[in-house]
């Protein structure tokens, strides 16, 4: 077994990453930590979120700045605002014992004089959203041109979004030399067309099984329960939690809001966040539930994409997820910095069969409660 040490990342980083109980690389950081510190090179990883493929990626690029030279030296691209967040605020922690690299993230949805403003602090690695990139290239608010580094990470979630335009004028843009590494889920043709033209053709390629990394200080607990019973144990569970605060997942937009409102007929402060909410409207919810005036979130999947929530005490799945990643990233959501979470899941007896899939090939093991 291998450790960060032996993979070539350097002691800050290693101490940084104990503190966040990382310890024993993933197959993805095994597969392109080496590659990456190495020989300059192009790179493309099949790996989904959840795989620990930000460290995989975050850990070389950091380490390929050079903070004596104030220039954006890395570009991170990526599809959303929350993944945006996410990986700055990852780069920003592994560098807790570093010297300061400055990581910028801009996004579409934020007003954008104050992300001008912002870049005029020094920088030396940006995470942008494609549009809101174009927009700040346009308008001279950055510049590309000392790039030794571009990530492209969920490509194939950008091209599903319709940022192909976008990302193939910011290759065009960034010097021919700078690296490209390419990280995506699924190879679709149009992400084989952007390989083919946009990195070279000895690039490095790497595959990863897609096992999800699943946090052990979770422990994973089901109750099963007729679908006309599910409301009247969740309530018995929210009450055995104190107060503590949780979320709790459902599948469907029209679930999260029937499912709120009967937590609120019960007088019991909740809200609820789905793919439809503007993006102020989501920021509100998110913000009284971490000034505690909210005591539950109900959220689908997508909306609860890169919450950066801490000190959750459970999560609550009340309708399974419809992949197992996203089981893996539903229970992420508790358990954060170190702390234990609890993941509970209320299934009826036909759905417990899935949970034992996610045993196998999460490699995580449910307990009953009764
Ligand atoms: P990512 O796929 O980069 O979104 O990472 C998923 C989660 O796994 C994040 O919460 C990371 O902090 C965590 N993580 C990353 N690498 C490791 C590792 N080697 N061991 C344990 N957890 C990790």
């Amino acid at each position: 077994m291998k450790s960060f040490k032996e993979l070539g990342v350097h002691k800050d980083f290693v101490k940084a990453l104990d503190g966040l109980n990382i310890s024993i690389p993933s197959e993805i950081q095994i597969l392109s930590i080496p590659v990456l510190l190495g020989d300059r090179t192009d790179f493309i990883g099949r790996a989904q979120t959840g795989t620990g493929k930000t460290a995989a990626f975050g850990l070389p690029l950091l380490q390929s700045v050079d903070v004596s030279r104030n220039e954006i030296q890395g570009l991170v691209l990526c599809p959303t605002r929350e993944l945006g967040q996410q990986i700055a605020k990852s780069l920003f922690r592994f560098t807790k014992f570093s010297d300061k690299i400055f990581t910028e993230a801009v996004y579409g949805g934020e007003k954008i004089d104050r992300q001008i403003g912002a870049l005029r602090r020094p920088t030396h690695i940006v995470v942008a959203t494609p549009g809101r990139l174009i927009d700040l290239l346009k308008r001279k608010a950055l510049s590309l041109d000392k790039v030794k580094t571009v990530i492209l990470d969920e490509a194939d979630e950008m091209l599903s979004m319709g940022f192909k335009k976008e990302l193939n004028q910011i290759l065009d843009f960034v010097p021919q030399e700078a690296n490209k590494w390419l990280f995506s889920a699924t190879m679709p043709h149009d992400i084989r067309e952007m390989i083919k033209e946009h990195l070279s053709d000895d690039a490095h390629r790497v595959e990863t099984s897609g096992k999800t990394l699943v946090n052990e200080n979770i422990e994973h607990k089901y109750f099963v329960c007729d679908e006309e019973e599910k409301l009247h144990v969740l309530l018995q569970f929210i009450n055995s939690q104190y107060k503590e605060r949780g979320i709790i997942f459902c599948r469907t937009k029209k679930a999260t809001q029937h499912l709120a409102k009967q937590l609120i007929a019960k007088n019991i402060s909740t809200d609820a966040i789905h793919g439809d909410l503007y993006q102020k409207e989501r920021d509100k919810v998110l913000r009284a539930f971490k000034k505690e005036k909210l005591q539950l979130i109900v959220a689908t999947d997508i909306a609860a994409r890169g919450l950066d929530i801490d000190a959750l005490s459970y999560v609550v799945h009340y309708q399974l997820p419809e992949s197992e990643e996203y089981y893996t990233h539903r229970s992420g959501r508790t358990a954060r910095a170190g702390n234990s979470g609890l993941s509970m899941a209320f299934v009826t007896a036909f759905e417990s069969n899935k949970l034992r899939a996610y045993e196998k090939s999460l490699d995580i093991s449910f307990e009953r409660v009764r």
